[in-house]
């Protein structure tokens, strides 16, 4: 019976070790491939309830852009490319000057 105890302590020991060095290594993966300072946006500070997904999910949410339909072609594009004509989106200049259907 020690015997089977023992063994069991062994391989949850080494399982543990293993998970360890798993994660020691996604951190230090994490840490090399990190966004330059300047390149990241400023971002709200973490609330002390709010979980990890949460904030994932509210980081997800501030990265996004907000996307537009095409009045033309109903394609949709980034708000910041959008071309405005008589009070309607376009996806471009073209679209825009061609006459709505
Ligand atoms: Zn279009």
């Amino acid at each position: 019976m020690s015997r089977i105890i023992f063994w069991l302590a062994l391989v949850f020991l080494v399982i543990f070790a293993v998970r360890s060095k798993i994660r020691a290594a996604q951190k230090r993966h994490q840490q090399q491939f990190r966004q330059p300072p300047q390149a990241q946006q400023p971002q709200p500070a973490p609330q002390p309830g709010q979980t990890y997904k949460a904030r994932a999910a509210a980081q997800a949410a501030n990265d996004a852009e907000v996307m537009l339909q095409c009045a033309h072609c109903g394609v949709f594009y980034p708000a910041s490319e959008t071309v405005q004509a008589n009070g309607r989106d376009y996806c471009s200049a073209a679209h825009a000057a061609l006459p709505s259907a």
